[in-house]
């Protein structure tokens, strides 16, 4: 199966796509069943159910917010982080709920969100159930899977790891990096221009260029905003922003930069760290592939765009297509989720989504964009997910300026040699697999291990 474009890569909120979007999107999709169903006027109660890693890192990563307004019908893709603040505020202040923005209830959080942090239900660590009453009896119950990039699963779609693309018919199946490379050999066909044929069954070229601009902007405006806001991220870690300090230190000393050729790497981190700063204080981001590695692609293609002497637009889309097509690989057959896999899924997806991507815009061969994949997630086999208080920041956010950093050494690499190399990015992808199933329950994404034990607290 193939996944889209435009499911990899999500505009949404922050912290995280797995704890705060799927969250956000599963309590929208069951208010608007009710309402499909004609219940949701008869509803005197809602109440939702929290397991596993959502369970044990939620609070952290907001996902108590993001269930208050996806009962109020509110969806990742739309919703303005100020507006969120307000309704949330509302909803707390006056202990009431508008279900799907239009039908009042009492809303009690303490007990009608339960975050139980015994229970793991098997299919996936991120699960939920919502049960909606009437007076004491339950009129609906469903079980959602936040599956990890903002994709959903609901009880019925279990076995299917892209609801989203299920039934789409494309002229290029692939599965593998070998599929990929055999039909890029085959047609003639860049990994860019094999991924935009399949988005044509969808819409036009000029809506899958507008789609992709609008990804690019996106990315580029979380830079820009997250560059220019100071202060300390909230949730009580009191990690201070560091962008604006940077920045701020890179343009007193453009003259002396000339000479120091890492300039480009303080670039580099400034912007990843940019993005990751946003996210954490729930600010508008794109999922690349998920939100807690949201930083990664933005910095390697914003690196790509100042300092690639022929960059262009047409150098963006290659480089956008082709990181999807690397991250449609991740998720069919491995995960892109830190609680199913560890941080491998997420950082690890992205560095290597990054690099193929960078190789690609700057005109590398099919075979070196699989070459600089593979390498970009070989150096990050075994990643753990271990985030400090729950929250998407220590060592969340650093992690991707490194993570960036280390996408572009890998396309360096790769356009340095010919594309032929010994371990496949087939194999590079299973070894993760069987890496995430290997790793112990503590280190995906429930804080109960690595640095979210060991940090000594001042
Ligand atoms: S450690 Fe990695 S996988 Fe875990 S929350 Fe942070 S970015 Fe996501």
């Amino acid at each position: 199966m193939v996944a889209s474009t435009f499911e990899l890569f999500k505009i949404g909120v922050g912290p995280s796509s797995s704890h705060t979007m799927g969250p956000m999107l599963a309590a929208a999709m069951f208010v608007e069943r009710l309402a499909d169903a004609g219940q949701l006027d008869e509803v005197t109660r809602v109440e939702t159910l929290l397991f596993g890693s959502l369970a044990l890192t939620g609070k952290g990563h907001a996902t108590d917010r993001a269930i208050l307004l996806g009962l109020s019908g509110q969806r990742p893709e739309h919703i303005e982080p100020d507006a969120a603040d307000m309704l949330v505020e509302e909803i707390r202040s006056c202990s009431e709920i508008r279900l799907n923005g239009s039908h009042a209830i009492p809303f009690d959080e303490e007990t009608d969100v339960i975050f139980d942090q015994k229970k793991r239900l098997d299919f996936h660590s991120n699960a939920m159930r919502f049960t909606a009453y009437l007076d004491d009896q339950p009129v609906e119950s469903r079980v959602y899977y936040s599956v990890g990039g903002g994709a959903v699963l609901d009880e019925d779609q279990i076995g299917s790891n892209n609801p989203e693309s299920g039934l789409w018919d494309v002229p290029y199946r692939f599965c593998s990096g070998a599929d990929l490379l055999r039909i890029a050999a085959d047609e003639g066909l860049s990994i860019a221009e094999i991924m935009r044929a399949n988005e044509r069954t969808r819409q036009e070229d000029e809506a899958i260029s507008a789609g992709i601009r609008a990804i690019a902007d996106a990315m580029s405006a979380c830079i820009d905003r997250g560059i220019l806001q100071d202060g300390i991220l909230p949730g009580g870690l009191r990690v201070k922003r560091r962008a604006p300090l940077i920045h701020a230190r890179l343009m007193e000393r453009q003259e002396r930069a000339l000479s120091d050729p890492l300039t480009i790497l303080d670039w580099v981190n400034l912007w990843a760290l940019a993005v990751n700063e946003e996210n954490a204080a729930g600010g508008k981001v794109v999922t690349a592939p998920t939100n807690g590695a949201a930083g990664i692609v933005p910095s390697v293609l914003r690196f790509y765009e100042r300092f690639a002497p022929k960059a262009d637009a047409a150098g963006v889309e290659t480089f956008l297509l082709t990181a999807a097509a690397i991250g449609s690989l991740f998720k069919e057959n491995a995960s892109i989720s830190g609680a199913e896999v560890g941080c491998q899924g997420e950082v690890g997806v992205a560095c290597s989504m990054a690099a193929a991507g960078l190789t690609a815009a700057w005109g590398g061969t099919p075979l070196q964009v699989e070459n600089a994949a593979e390498i970009g997630m070989e150096h990050n086999l075994g990643l753990t997910c271990d985030p400090v208080g729950g929250l998407v920041q220590v060592p969340c956010i650093e992690r991707n300026a490194v993570g960036a950093v280390k996408a572009i050494e890998a396309a360096r690499l790769a356009i340095l040699g010919d594309g032929t190399h010994r371990v496949s990015l087939d194999e590079v992808i299973e070894t993760m697999r069987k890496t995430g199933l290997d790793m112990s329950e503590r280190y995906k994404e429930t804080s109960q291990g690595g640095l979210a034990v060991n940090l000594v607290e001042c």
